[in-house]
Parts: structure tokens; sequence; C-alpha cells
């Protein structure tokens, strides 16, 4: 990688009386920890685009989100970090809040559009841009150069595991790594949790980019209602997470993950003698989106 990044993600085992009480190993890969906003799977989806842009010497990247994405966050920070212009179409009417405020902080040029409009993402891009001036990333950064970012965060690993947990939206995160699963010949089990309701589309589309999926276990009943959606037992679960490990997770992504982790094992599907990781994808600052949901919690823990 030329690009004078540092990549800090460390692995660290996660201490847990339900851990221990169910004999399995947690640890936490720590994406989170690259940077406080190139965020997690961002900066891996990202990567090779930057160096893509570099090497053809365009200078303005045009990306795509929705009003607390944390994608154009992390694009908007990158840009700043390698001297390259950024644009953004965001879905919806013009707002503000403070993922958007952070994105013009870090200059990003933003444009608002209605949703109608915002569904063709190629036609916005060639009324406004040309292919000459600028780089197209889609929305959340899905694409070639993401799914071979992402299997960066298994070639990192200095250990073997029997099972990987990630949240996807798209699902190149996973798709990613899957491929480097499937490359090292690995008998690890991904289980990969999607966000968005009917998230049984993500298998289709990790085949589609060539990906052998029988490493590949979809738990698409952990999306309590819907993107960005959300119940009082997930807030719950992430606040008694939260305040018993130290450890930030936020309920739109790696809450999430992390409720499936947890009722994996308590259901008996994992068992005794597992060692399990978990992809921390960052994106923390969805929680200032959410913050008031966890006002009126039990103070009880039912961890
Ligand atoms: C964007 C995002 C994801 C989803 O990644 P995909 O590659 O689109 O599946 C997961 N976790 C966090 C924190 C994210 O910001």
């Amino acid at each position: 990688m030329p690009l004078n990044f540092p990549i800090y993600s460390p692995v660290q085992q996660i201490i847990h009386p339900f851990f221990a009480a169910h004999e399995v190993e947690v640890f936490i890969k720590r994406d989170d920890m690259i940077h406080p906003f190139i965020s997690g799977n961002k900066w891996r989806k990202l990567k090779l685009h930057i160096a893509k842009l570099k090497s053809l010497k365009i200078n303005t990247v045009v990306t795509f989100g929705g009003a607390w994405s944390n994608h154009l966050l992390a694009t908007a920070a990158a840009g700043a970090q390698f001297q390259i212009k950024t644009h953004a179409f965001v879905r919806g009417e013009e707002i503000s809040n403070p993922v958007l405020a952070l994105c013009k902080l870090f200059g990003m040029t933003l444009h608002f559009v209605e949703r109608s409009s915002y569904k063709d993402k190629l036609a916005l891009f060639n009324a406004n841009y040309t292919e000459t001036e600028a780089l197209f990333i889609d929305e959340g950064g899905r694409s070639d150069e993401g799914v071979e970012g992402c299997e960066s965060i298994i070639e990192e690993l200095a250990d073997t595991y029997t099972d990987i947990f990630v949240a996807a939206g798209t699902g190149t995160t996973a798709a990613g790594i899957l491929q480097a699963i499937n490359k090292k010949a690995l008998s690890t089990t991904l289980h990969c949790v999607p966000v968005l309701k009917a998230g049984d589309f993500i298998k289709n589309d990790i085949s589609k980019w060539g990906i052998d999926t029988e490493n590949l276990k979809l738990h698409s009943e952990y999306h309590f209602g819907g993107y960005a959606k959300t119940k009082p037992e997930l807030l719950q679960f992430v606040k008694d997470f939260v305040s018993t490990t130290g450890i930030m997770i936020e309920p739109t992504y790696t809450g999430k993950m992390m409720y499936a982790l947890f009722d994996q094992i308590k259901t008996g599907k994992i068992q005794a003698g597992g060692k399990i990781l978990a992809i921390h994808t960052g994106g923390l600052t969805g929680f200032l989106g959410m913050y008031e949901k966890f006002d009126n919690l039990a103070p009880v823990s039912t961890l």
C-alpha cells in the first residue's frame, strides 16, 4: 500500500462472565481504532479507490449516502487526509446534523437530492461530472475495490478462529472477509449479520462477486425492524455491553452484530470451545443520531 496511513487495528480478548459461563473465548478486531472518522471497514473500502485516484491523477471523488452515513464521513475525512476534493449527494431534503457538520468540516461539498432522483446514482454523476475529472464511488463504498480492500482484515490476523462475526449493509465487507477465508483455506465460519430487513439478498450478492459461500452463515433475523430501526431490547443490550466491557458499540451496525453473537452462544449454536472473533467495523458516530433513545432504559443490566 503506497498510501502513508498507519493501520492500527489490534485484536483484544473480551473478558465477560457470559463468555466464561459458556466456555467460549471471544476476541474483537478493533477496526474502529483505525481513525476516529475514517472508521473501520470504510477505510478498508476506500483505500484502493484512493490509490486508483492518485495513479489516474484525478483529484475529486463523488459519492452517495444518507444523512447519517458513516461512508460519507469517512470519505470526507480521507479526502482531507489525502488532498482529494470530496463531493456527495445526500439522500433527502437538506438538514443539519453532527455527521453532516463533520463532513463539511473536512471540506466535503454536499448536494441534497430528493429520494426519487437519488435512486439513479450514475445519472446524477453523469449530469454533473465527467470520468476524467472525478471518480464515482457507490453508496456505502460498494465495489470490487471495496471487496479487495476488506480482504486485509483477515490477512492481518495472527491467529485463527472457529467463527467470525461481521455486520452487513451492502455485504461488501463480508464478501472481502469470505474471499480471504477461502484464499487461506481456513475452516472458519463467517457469521454475517445484515442490519437491513430481508437481508437474504446478501448471499446472492456475495456469490455474484464469484466468491464461494460454503463458509458463510447469514443471520437475517437480527435486523430489529430494518436499517437504523431498533427495539428496547437491542438498546438495553448495547448499553449493557458497553457498560460491562468498556468497548463502545452502537445500535445500527455493531450492536446488531454483537447481539447476534451473544444470541448464537446463548442458544447453543456456538458450542463450548469456540474461539470467536467479532469485527468492530467502527461507525460510532451513529450513536449521535440515537442517543435520546437511551434516556429511558432500565438501570439494571441483563447481561
Ligand atoms: C457501513 C458499515 C457496515 C456495513 O458494511 P458493508 O460493507 O456495506 O456490508 C458495517 N458496520 C459499520 C459500522 C458500518 O459503518
